[in-house]
This record gives C-alpha cells, sequence and structure tokens, in this order.
C-alpha cells in the first residue's frame, strides 16, 4: 500500500514548517537597519520581539523528536529546524495509520500553535464548530480554547462549547482521512 498518509498530511506539515521559520524571522531575528551600510555584529545576539517565540519554537521541535523517536527508535539524525516535520513524516511512513495519524494531528496542533503565537486567529476561523457546525469559532487566549459565537451551541449542562487545539487538530486530521477513504 506504500505511504498511508494523505496528501493534506504532508501540505501541513510543509505550512507548520513554514509558519515555525516565520516565527523565528518575524519575531526574534532583529529587522534590517534602515542604514544598510551598517552592519549587524556577529556577537549581537538575536532579541526575540515577542517574548516566549525561542522557547516555543525549540519546546514544539522538541515536541515533535522525542514523539517521533517514541515511535521509531532508530531515525535519522533529527534537524532541530523547520525541516522537523518533512523529517518527523519520513522517518513514519512504515507505521501503521493510526500512529500516524496521531503524528500528523501533533504537527497539525502545532501550526496552529505558530500560527496564534504570530496573532493570526484567522487559522482558528478556518475550522467549523465541531458541535454546530457554523464558521463562528473565535480564539480565546485567556483559556487557550476555541469558543462558539453561537449562543445557542452549548453543553448537555448549558455551558458555551470551546475547543482545544488538540480537538481542532484531531478533528482535521480524521476528516481528512475520511474524505480520502471515501474518494477511493
Ligand atoms: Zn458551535
Amino acid at each position: 500500500m506504500g505511504n498511508s498518509r494523505t496528501e493534506d498530511a504532508a501540505v501541513q506539515a510543509k505550512l507548520a514548517g513554514h509558519r515555525l521559520r516565520l516565527l523565528k524571522e518575524v519575531f526574534v531575528t532583529p529587522p534590517r537597519q534602515a542604514d544598510p551600510g551598517r552592519r549587524a555584529r556577529a556577537s549581537t545576539p538575536s532579541t526575540p520581539i515577542r517574548p516566549g517565540v525561542l522557547d516555543h519554537a525549540a519546546a514544539s521541535v522538541d515536541e515533535i523528536i522525542t514523539h517521533t523517536r517514541a515511535e521509531v527508535p532508530r531515525v535519522s539524525p533529527a534537524p532541530r529546524n523547520d525541516s522537523v516535520y518533512q523529517w518527523a513524516l519520513d522517518n513514519t511512513r512504515h507505521l501503521d495509520p493510526e500512529r500516524q495519524r496521531a503524528l500528523d494531528a501533533k504537527i497539525y496542533q502545532q501550526s496552529l500553535e505558530h500560527a496564534l503565537m504570530m496573532g493570526d486567529d484567522l487559522a482558528i476561523r478556518r475550522h467549523s464548530c465541531p458541535a454546530c457546525g457554523c464558521w463562528g469559532l473565535f480564539w480565546m487566549a485567556a483559556t487557550q480554547a476555541a469558543g462558539c459565537v453561537n449562543r445557542h451551541c452549548a453543553d448537555k449542562d448549558g455551558r458555551p462549547n470551546t475547543w482545544t487545539l488538540q480537538q481542532l487538530a484531531e478533528r482535521h486530521v480524521s476528516a481528512a482521512n475520511t474524505a480520502r477513504r471515501n474518494a477511493t
């Protein structure tokens, strides 16, 4: 059967890498000086413009490496940058679909985390609400969850439905796999 992954998984891994690279370029490396003749000294450490970006990037890469190594103990040396996602896909091609999907969801979740760190809340709005199906999800930074604008969208105790990034990611990956199964 070869690779059992969806094409979407490869696309999402690429997007996650792109966002991670963007995060570091835009929010860590100082912007170029207005005077092009003045070169930045090599000894000047790059300053994170947004606090926590470097830690976030390092923790994300670590998480993917740890997850992949737990699944496949004998893997090629891991890149500690945005290539880590492609590396993870490459090293897990032989795993059964269930375990591939767990990694795909983790990558998708990280991609959303990168987007939110860049202030890109629109990444959340691309998901329909898992409960009512509307397109009114919005990000609540305080609770680190997505809420639904539909005021009738509540759980059985009457509390507004909210969704974690992990839930949105697992739902996305599972929907992509269902769509592919139905297409073949
Ligand atoms: Zn809803």
